[in-house]
């Protein structure tokens, strides 16, 4: 029923600035690299709430008419990903819908694995949808809810989803922020302190939002939270069991910005620290450190800074890379990997070079990337990963193929070494992923790695049936 259940997403709320709807522009501008397919925002005048999506990035959806239009002094705002599936306008968030009380919007970052069953009750009594993302059941559960306040048929209807959701909910008047009871994804929460006035407030999926808006971090939403802005300020709410969390390590290892403080720590120290660990596991006498940028940047930084093997630059990314190029009709060699990436024979000619990137997923950009570097004069390759082999399928939001098309799922690491054409192939362990926290693996969700899923799938993955609150005694 529903198109794909692999989203990656970003969402921002800003409560109570005179500036709100440009505020959330420029988080989303801060958060493009969560999802680039879609970006919306709805913003509320205190009456009505106004919202505007469309398909494509950021910067070519708004412009200034647009967001002079978004009035108010509350928006929420998303941006969607997603790599296929259905790419239509109407899976665009934020979703409005109208409950007893007036409109309601959300934006959602993750993914519901019971949305098929509830979407069918919904309908069944009458819900009409307008998409076929798992998002919008949350709308209607909140509309259809038989609770009496807002804050009540919010907290009823998380009751009822299950899955990963970091969320951000609007109404004229209020604002609210909900983490899911693991913590899967992550959501910050900032603030603006008012100048004799109230403060205002932000939510978003990262910290790097508050940097670009000036406004200062305050926390995290902590998993199973939700927080309730309104003209009194902000207040928390904690409605479910207390669990150990299962915050996604991937977020840290890749998904979210060097610059953000994810869950707590910086995430380019933590990319660091995995550079300097792979290094201490795989040492190789070599060269040069040269990374996969924008990946792999941090790690071959820590990397070079352990071995002693000096960094340099062997692949330079060109940044401005859409969708929309025109490919050649005459075979280009590497077209694919080219058209991004450029190896330079100046850095490369002679050399043995390590070459450090965060994760290996099919293999296909590593095959091209180390037939690139030896076609630019690399003596020996040797390729250094900064995560363990990705062999199990995310439930939980981040986009990975199945397992068929996980190429460590299906080869060992010599067989992955052979496909890609590397002289030597070494990944970091699954210890090295938390020498970071000392050793403290407590609170993580590693399943690409392990396959050992904090809430279990069934049917490998087909229907995914998250056991939400039997599984999480099993960390
Ligand atoms: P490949 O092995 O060819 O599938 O691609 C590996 C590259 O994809 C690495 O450089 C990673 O940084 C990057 N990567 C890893 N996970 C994801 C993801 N979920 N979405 C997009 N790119 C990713």
């Amino acid at each position: 029923m529903f198109d794909k259940f692999h989203e990656e997403c970003a969402v921002v709320g800003v409560h109570g600035h005179p500036e709100a709807a440009n505020m959330v522009y420029l988080g989303l501008y801060a958060l493009q690299h969560r999802g680039q397919e879609s970006s919306g925002i709805v913003s509320s005048d205190g009456d009505v709430l106004i919202s505007h999506r469309q398909m494509g990035l950021v910067a070519d959806v708004f412009k200034e008419d647009i967001i002079k239009n978004l009035q108010g002094a509350s928006a929420i705002g998303h941006n969607r990903y997603s790599t296929s599936g259905q790419t239509d306008i109407k899976n665009a968030q934020p979703f409005v819908v109208e409950y007893a009380d007036g409109p309601i919007a959300v934006s959602h970052n993750g993914n519901l694995v019971n949305a098929n069953e509830l979407r069918q009750q919904l309908e069944e009594s009458g819900s009409i949808f307008q998409s076929t993302s798992d998002t919008e059941v949350i709308v209607h559960l909140i509309a259809t809810s038989k609770e009496k306040t807002l804050t009540d048929r919010v907290v009823d209807a998380l009751h009822r989803v299950k899955g990963s959701y970091s969320l951000v909910f609007l109404t004229t008047h209020t604002m609210i922020a909900a983490r899911d009871p693991l913590g899967f994804r992550p959501l910050i929460v900032g603030r603006f302190r008012g100048e004799g006035e109230r403060d205002a407030w932000v939510a978003a999926s990262e910290t790097c939002v508050l940097d670009l808006i000036e406004a200062e971090y305050v926390r995290e939403v902590e998993p199973g939270e939700v927080l309730v802005f309104s003209r009194g300020g902000m207040e928390s709410l904690k409605p479910f069991p207390e669990a150990t969390p299962a915050r996604c390590i991937f977020e840290s290892i890749y998904f979210a910005r060097p610059d953000s403080n994810v869950y707590g720590h910086s995430v380019y120290q933590y990319r660091k620290e995995l550079g300097r660990q792979l290094a201490r596991e795989s040492h190789i006498d070599a060269d040069i450190v040269t990374p996969v940028p924008d990946s792999g940047v941090p790690a071959a930084i820590g990397y070079a800074e352990q071995s002693g093997i000096p960094l340099d630059l062997a692949l330079i990314r060109n940044h401005y890379v859409g969708r929309t190029f025109i490919e050649p009709q005459q075979h280009i060699r590497n077209f694919g990997v080219k058209i991004k990436l450029n190896a330079m024979r100046e850095v490369l000619q002679g050399k043995r070079v390590v070459v450090v990137d965060d994760s290996i997923v099919r293999g296909t950009t590593s095959q091209k990337i180390i037939r690139m570097l030896r076609e630019a004069g690399a003596a020996e390759v040797h390729v250094r990963i900064s995560s363990p082999p990705t062999i199990s399928p995310c439930y939980y939001g981040i986009d990975t193929p199945t397992h068929k098309e996980l190429i460590a799922s299906v080869h060992s690491v010599d067989g992955i070494r052979s496909f890609i054409g590397a002289d030597s192939l070494a990944y970091l362990s699954r210890e090295g992923l938390y020498t970071f926290f000392k050793g403290n693996d407590a609170g993580y969700c590693d399943a690409c790695f392990t396959a050992n899923y904090p809430v279990l799938a069934d049917d490998n993955g087909k229907t995914p049936q998250l056991h939400l609150f039997e599984a999480v005694s099993r960390r």
